[in-house]
């Protein structure tokens, strides 16, 4: 019986420890874990005096999706960034698992930790256990020598790295040291540390019990310290996760007319006007920089980092002092609210929220001058960010038969036009190619014509909330008073707005972007795809990356004619026209369209397709500057399409 029983694989805990000094384990444990616990409670401090949070969450959605699968870090910096966070997260993980199973072993009602499971369990999570290893190495390595620019930088990240790297070697060397000094018949199934044991011939057992209870001391060292290190995040994030609203990345949330009579209080000035959960998402920044190096604004030398934003509001929740002050007015005024911070963010930090509801504090108290306060003047008195009279909508129809709503009453399309398409000449021609692309393929549709309002979405997002939620209000009644299955638009954010915003006023409608609704009509023949030598497509913010489309548009150009700029889909850059920025003075040497208009000009295309009137104004004057001489076309895709197809009048 003896023999059988010494033959089954496991291995003895607290090997050489007496009861007083396994006593001693636990209060060294408990207490580091009781003091990490109390820090992070602590950490309330930041975002206790927030605004309430009111939302539902699907917190196991997204602790799946973002914080086990990593979503957002594996899309970002693929070749460095990503797979060192990976080794390190899932390494760091997987040790986690092992001391659970562990603890579940010795503190259960089962013991399952011998036979073939123990011989399982050693070879999979020292395997495992090396993926930590490798991934801090590869942390300190890129940290001491290729450093992206925007990752912050001091002494107490090598201590995290460090204290991560010993945990991983130290906890070898104590399976090394027990090999060593008791060795058994299966002890190769710990491979790495059978490896270790090879070195560690003269471990002694009071010399394994000095390096077990080292190894001890770095892990209570590490619970202790993880509160006050970067690596909070691994806790914070799970926080954030599991509270983080469930709204698309385009939509804005409204304030009421109540609930400014009650506060007295416009958009975010202090710290706690902002709800619990962004102020608490901003405790879960790493300060990794991936926001800032997607910026387009920070990109071109503005003042504008939405990092230092989201540090600099963190600290101000310390005190509960001034946002604007914090941040500057400057900087909020150079986003174009394109989300691309938003997207890049690995612990879901609305960075345009933030933004947004301190510009409604800051048009509030009436600091928003200039051609930007102009468009939202023009806006209330036309109802066009233009400036343009109502039925100069309809100028545009004046070569063709549009119909108009006024006069069907009931169609399928609504062929919603856009401030833009109605007034700017080369959005225009989108607008005149999109209703003869629909003419030809027999689209029962509609256009409103001078009952069209501004959608109120530059309004919103340069912060004039009740101008935007008056034009919502005027449209949905409008749109209430015909009957139709869909909306068309050929502007993205237009497209935003009415299908992301409208429901909060009661106006729920099938929204579709003109090249979605195209891509139908040559999926079923009605009209033909597109053709050109080369194309390269430049696609807007509001419809990849906020909007998720990205194939409609590249399925109406044929694949061979296509060259994809370096920035492309979910990672667009930015035009810099949205946010209102269009109506706001741009530097000649701070314009991010010409950053985007020399990636598309270095495609060698020559044409760009197009999916949006604001780029179509930004990116035509960017061509123009970048590249005066080379003959490049932008074509919208409507166009483009109304080339290649016969060309009818309505
Ligand atoms: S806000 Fe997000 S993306 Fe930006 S530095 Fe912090 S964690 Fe990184
Ligand atoms: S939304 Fe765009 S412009 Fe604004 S901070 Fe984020 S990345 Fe910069």
């Amino acid at each position: 019986m003896e023999m059988l029983i010494a033959e089954i694989a496991t291995r003895e805990e607290f090997l050489f420890q007496g009861p007083v000094a396994k006593a001693c384990f636990y209060v060294l444990m408990f207490a580091s874990m009781g003091y990490c616990a109390w820090c992070f409670w602590n950490r309330r401090r930041f975002w206790k005096d927030g605004k309430k949070i009111t939302w539902k969450t699907n917190w196991l959605r997204n602790i799946l999706s973002f914080i086990l699968a990593q979503k957002k870090v594996r899309s970002s910096r693929p070749k460095s960034g990503a797979p060192m966070h990976l080794l390190i997260f899932y390494g760091f993980l997987s040790l986690l698992a092992a001391t659970t199973i562990l603890a579940i072993n010795s503190y259960g009602p089962f013991k399952f930790h011998s036979g073939t499971f123990y011989k399982v369990y050693e070879m999979l999570f020292d395997s495992l256990g090396l993926m930590l290893v490798i991934g801090v190495l590869w942390a300190i390595g890129r940290r001491s020598g290729f450093r992206p620019k925007v990752l912050s930088h001091n002494w107490r990240d090598y201590w995290a790295l460090g204290l991560l790297l010993a945990l991983g070697v130290t906890g070898y060397l104590v399976e090394g040291a027990r090999i060593a000094v008791n060795p058994k018949p299966w002890d190769s199934v710990s491979w790495v540390g059978f490896g270790f044991s090879k070195a560690l011939g003269w471990v002694t057992p009071d010399s394994y019990t000095y390096i077990w209870w080292f190894h001890a001391i770095l892990v209570a060292g590490f619970i202790a310290s993880l509160p006050h290190m970067k690596l909070k995040h691994i806790v914070m994030a799970i926080a954030t996760a599991s509270k983080a609203p469930e709204w698309p990345m385009g939509q804005l949330q409204p304030i009421s007319m109540e609930e400014v009579e009650q506060t007295g209080l416009i958009g975010v000035s202090l710290p706690n006007e902002y709800s619990q959960w962004h102020l608490m998402s901003l405790d879960a920044c790493m300060e990794c920089g991936r926001c800032t190096e997607v910026c387009p604004a920070h990109n071109v030398g503005k003042s504008l980092n939405p990092k230092a934003i989201v540090q600099a509001i963190h600290h101000a929740s310390i005190d509960n002092s001034s946002v604007i002050a914090a941040v500057t007015e400057e900087a909020l005024w150079a986003c174009t609210t394109c989300n691309a911070c938003v997207e890049a963010c690995p612990v879901l930090i609305r960075h345009v929220d933030l933004i947004v509801d301190a510009r409604r504090n800051l048009v509030a108290e009436g600091k928003l001058s200039g051609s930007a306060a102009s468009m939202l003047r023009q806006t209330g008195s036309t109802s066009n960010a233009w400036g343009a009279p109502a039925a100069a909508r309809e100028d545009w129809m004046k070569e063709l038969e549009v119909p108009l709503a006024r006069e069907k009453k009931e169609f399928d399309v609504l062929f919603w036009v856009g401030c833009a398409g109605a007034t700017d000449p080369g959005a225009m021609k989108t607008t005149k190619a999109t209703a003869q692309l629909m003419a030809q393929a027999g689209i029962d549709f509609a256009c409103l014509g001078k009952e069209e309002k501004c959608t109120g979405d530059a309004a919103r997002r340069v912060g004039d909330e009740f101008l935007f939620q008056e034009m919502a209000a005027q449209n949905v009644a409008t749109f209430g008073q015909y009957k139709f299955k869909k909306i068309v638009t050929p502007c993205p954010h237009c497209l935003n707005t009415l299908a992301n915003e409208y429901g909060e006023f009661g106006g729920d409608y099938e929204v579709q972007h003109h090249t979605q609704f195209l891509q139908e009509l040559v999926e079923t023949g009605a009209i033909k795809q597109a053709s050109g030598e080369s194309v390269t497509y430049h696609d807007p913010c509001y419809l990849g990356r906020v909007n998720s489309e990205t194939e409609a548009p590249r399925s109406l150009i044929r694949k061979e004619d296509l060259i994809e700029p370096e920035h492309n889909g979910k990672k667009t850059l930015c035009c810099g026209a949205g946010g209102g920025r269009m109506w706001m003075e741009e530097a000649p040497d701070q314009r991010p369209g010409n950053r985007r208009a020399q990636e598309l000009v270095d495609t060698g295309a020559k044409t760009i397709a197009l999916g949006c009137p604001f780029c179509r104004i930004m990116l035509d004057a960017s061509v123009n500057q970048v590249a005066p001489d080379e003959g490049i076309k932008l074509l919208d895709l409507a166009e483009m399409l109304l080339q290649a197809n016969q060309k009818t009048t309505v």
